[in-house]
């Protein structure tokens, strides 16, 4: 059986107390059945990226960034380079989350740079992508999230470098869940999309991650799919116990 990834995002949550306090309560709980079943990756916010590496490493957690800048070092006020983040320990890098689409307009061209500037860094980028319940509710929930995978991967072959990440907008922070037919269906969807897109069969081992509220009770039934190769989870990774109980769940 292949390790299910079960990955944190604590968006703009927790100062550095807090997520090495949240390291104190989580690390005892990943017991070896666990660690061998799960691949572990934090997304803290950059500010404590120094501060938890030291533990996430020796704990076997990977740690990731939010976000971060596709260009080298330069006047970027308020950015941060790949460089920086593999100085600090950085192995995954969030690119695209529906909050940085909607709410810092970052558009598909500018995602497949990054893309692009994170596997140049040697470091794994973790593709955001899903629809909006107007999508939806309009029936283009295929058509947007093909579009946003052609286009954040345009020029790149998509292989075991990289992981996507379907996360619904209307399941995130919502307390909805896509029903688990309907988070199979489209992560089978983007499996052809990847296949499609890449050559010799590598389509394969990108990993595809579900996210949109996931939490300890619906966890196991998404986690059971197949198709289904791991959680991106916001909220529930927030504390300690929820997100260990996820990572339990497999
Ligand atoms: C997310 O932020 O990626 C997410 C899925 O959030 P939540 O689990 O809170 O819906």
């Amino acid at each position: 059986m292949k390790r299910k990834i079960i990955a944190g995002n604590w968006k703009m949550y927790k100062t550095m107390t807090d997520g090495l306090a949240f390291l104190d309560a989580f690390v005892p709980r990943c017991h070896r059945e666990m660690m061998e079943k799960c691949s572990l990756i934090l997304a803290p916010n950059f500010t404590l990226l120094a501060s938890m590496a030291a533990r996430c490493r020796e704990a076997g957690i990977a740690l990731a960034a939010q976000n971060c800048h596709p260009g080298g070092e330069g006047a970027y006020t308020g950015e941060t380079s790949l460089a920086m983040l593999v100085d600090v320990g950085v192995s995954h890098v969030l690119v695209g989350h529906s909050e940085r689409r909607a709410l810092f307009g970052e558009q598909d061209n500018f995602l497949n740079q990054k893309v692009k500037a994170v596997l140049a860094a040697g470091l794994v980028p973790i593709l955001c992508v899903g629809e909006t319940l107007a999508q939806r509710e309009a029936d283009a929930a295929g058509t947007v999230v093909e579009k946003q995978l052609r286009q954040g991967l345009d020029e790149v072959v998509p292989d075991g470098r990289l992981m996507i990440a379907y996360e619904p907008v209307w399941a995130i922070g919502t307390g909805k869940t896509a029903t688990v037919d309907d988070a199979r269906s489209m992560h089978q969807f983007i499996r052809q999309c990847l296949r499609s897109l890449a050559v010799d069969g590598k389509g394969e081992d990108v990993p595809i991650l579900y996210g949109g509220s996931v939490k300890p009770a619906n966890a196991p039934g998404l986690l059971a799919e197949d198709e289904i190769n791991g959680v991106l989870v916001g909220g529930a990774s927030l504390n300690p116990e929820d997100f260990a109980r996820i990572a339990e769940s497999v």
